[in-house]
């Protein structure tokens, strides 16, 4: 049997094995092969190529059957997919099929997933802000999660590392409350947009009106051209995949260059069933996989293991490494391994209409919107609720057209829509506060395809949340109606946590061993070979959109496991 044969078993064996190829694992493949180790990224889902596999990115409307409307039995048949709004006929593709991935929901959670070599990198919406010292500092101001045992100097530097090789857009608005990054050039806002700025500037001192930061090449340095990749051309069609590698994924960016060093493996196809940990070495040694298409069960070993499989499931891959010295899952001495966890609150929006700026409109494309940095609670506690929100803003000139005549005048009327108000709108990312009611754990019952316990996740809002809802209806309608915007309408979709798609916590960071799981470098405080830097590692939410730090959580990480290995503490 080749399964126990040495030779093969030195075949399976790396310096590296990296669990999961999104947005942290191609960071960690990145930075651990450049650091020169022999390293295997294990992927549940197919090889997605960049621009080979992007079978949709060149189509034009009329080419899909539906006009990119997905059918109403492929809707039926995704109750939960299908509720992203990047899940149509020209990226459905990118996204699993509900039917195939079952969980169990003990409350309502819409779980979006992308099970293919770059994860939901290929679907992102690209907004990418950092955090501020005030972040981290959020839990031990207010006793609420436990306190980060890392600080904003910790990170910043990574912030940068990761900033100058991605790409991102942005300007340096010199907020204390959202720290500038090493940005290429800006989006620009429009007209509106920019008039909202300066009225909200003239009525509060402390709110501002941004545009987004984005992981868009606005202007190619050598490191993106070095990556292949070129300038963004706004065509903003890019959860087909981008051809000219416009944005960051980990497709056209991370993996391939870590394939370039020739110390990747990638594995596709390879679903992790559980980490190994040998009770005589007191360490992790390997990972058991099954492979998705002949299901059979095998093993890779290697001096140090990432967790990157996406927030829920490094929760699930660890709660399912059971051994005696971790019944309850690996590395879990402090029974937190599940629990606390956050996500972000996207629930509620304001819209509206302004009459202004008649003589102007929008021309073109842009993949960015407006942002509105978080202003409340930031430097301390103002407010009957915890943390704070961001929110999203825009605003875009609307028009109608006139479908009625035929031949000639049908030709002209589609050409020349009649241009009406300008329309803005806004959504909130608001923080949630992690819970030990809010977990996720094993089903004791049901199974996946492939024979491994479906996730049980047990997640939901709480009256902080709803107290935040209320203050952002209020002061962005506050808002509105101080820069002059009619017919504004508030709504509140409560829709169930999940769609928000930022999971994070369950092997929370934290300074006691006792009350988290990881340490300040993301190692399990009980085996500390094992480095978990994606979601789940979050101690706290914030508001900021969550990928970039992740992906200097795990550069960080990557750099001192590979410090720790020279100096043989690994
Ligand atoms: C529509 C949409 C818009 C978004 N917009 C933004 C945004 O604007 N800004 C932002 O910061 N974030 C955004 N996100 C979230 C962002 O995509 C995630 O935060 C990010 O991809 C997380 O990176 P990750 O590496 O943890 O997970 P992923 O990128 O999901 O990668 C995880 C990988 O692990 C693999 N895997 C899972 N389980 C196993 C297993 N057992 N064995 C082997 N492999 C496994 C998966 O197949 C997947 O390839 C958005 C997401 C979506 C879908
Ligand atoms: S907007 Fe930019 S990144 Fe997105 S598909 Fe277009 S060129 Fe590519």
């Amino acid at each position: 049997m080749p399964y126990f044969n040495i030779d093969s078993q030195k075949a399976r064996t790396y310096d590296a094995i990296v669990i999961g190829s999104g947005i942290s694992g191609g960071w960690a493949a990145k930075e651990l092969t450049e650091k020169g180790l022999k390293t295997l990224v294990l992927e549940r889902g197919r090889d997605v190529k960049h621009n080979i596999d992007y079978p949709t990115t060149n189509m034009q409307p009329w080419e899909f059957p539906h006009r990119e409307r997905m059918p109403l039995e492929a809707v039926k048949a995704n109750p939960i997919q299908s509720k992203c709004y990047n899940w149509k006929e020209s990226s459905a593709h990118f996204f699993i099929k509900d039917e195939e991935q079952p969980y169990v929901q003990e409350k309502p959670f819409d779980w979006i997933r992308g099970y293919q070599v770059g994860g939901k990198s290929l679907l992102w919406a690209r907004q990418t802000q950092r955090w501020s010292k005030y972040d981290f500092e959020g839990p031990a101001r207010d006793g609420f999660a436990v306190e980060w045992p890392i600080s904003y100097d910790d990170i910043a530097p990574w912030y940068s590392h990761v900033e100058k090789f991605a790409g991102i857009s942005g300007n340096k608005d010199g907020l204390a409350s959202l720290p500038d990054g090493e940005f290429l050039p800006p989006h620009q806002m429009t007209c509106v947009e920019k008039y909202f700025k300066e009225k909200v500037a003239q009525n509060y001192k402390d709110r501002h009106i941004i545009i987004g930061r984005a992981a868009h090449i606005t202007e190619p340095q050598q490191i993106h051209y070095d990556q292949g990749r070129a300038k963004c051309q706004n065509r903003t069609m890019c959860e087909r995949g981008c051809p000219f590698g416009g944005y960051f994924s980990s497709n056209s960016s991370t993996i391939p260059w870590a394939m370039k060093t020739g110390k990747m493996t990638l594995r596709p196809h390879s679903v992790v069933h559980s980490i190994i940990y040998d009770e005589k070495k007191q360490k992790a040694t390997g990972v058991r996989v099954i492979d998705a298409n002949t299901k059979e069960m095998m093993e890779f070993y290697a001096k140090i293991i990432f967790v990157n499989a996406a927030a829920l499931n490094s929760n699930l891959v660890l709660l399912n490494s059971t051994s005696s010295r971790f019944p309850n899952g690996l590395g879990n001495d402090s029974g937190t391994l599940g629990k606390y966890f956050a996500f972000h609150n996207y629930r509620a929006r304001v819209s509206g209409e302004y009459e202004g700026f008649l003589d102007s409109t929008t021309d073109g494309r842009r993949p960015n919107g407006s942002y509105i940095p978080r202003f409340r609670n930031v430097f301390k506690q103002e407010t009957d609720f915890l943390r704070g929100y961001a929110a999203g803003f825009s605003a875009n000139r609307s028009s109608k057209t006139d479908y009625s005549g035929e031949g000639e005048a049908l030709k002209h009327s589609l050409h020349n829509p009649t241009p009406g108000n300008w329309r803005v709108g806004s959504h909130i990312m608001g923080e949630t506060i992690p819970k030990e009611s809010n977990y996720v754990a094993l089903d004791p019952n049901k199974k996946d395809p492939y024979g491994i316990p479906q996730l049980k996740i047990s997640v939901d809002y709480d009256d902080n949340d709803e107290k935040m809802v209320k203050d952002y209806l209020e002061q962005m309608t506050e808002m509105f109606t101080m820069a002059g915007f009619t017919n504004i309408r508030t709504s509140d979709s409560k829709q169930a946590p999940g769609l928000d798609i930022h999971e994070m916590g369950g092997v929370r960071m934290g300074k006691d061993p006792k009350t988290s799981m990881l340490n300040a470098y993301h190692q399990l405080h009980a085996a500390p070979n094992v480095f978990v830097t994606d979601g789940a590692s979050m101690t706290s939410t914030s508001t900021q959109n969550p990928s970039l730090t992740y992906m200097a959580f795990t550069a960080r990480a990557a750099d001192w496991a590979v410090k720790e290995l020279n100096r043989k503490n690994l």
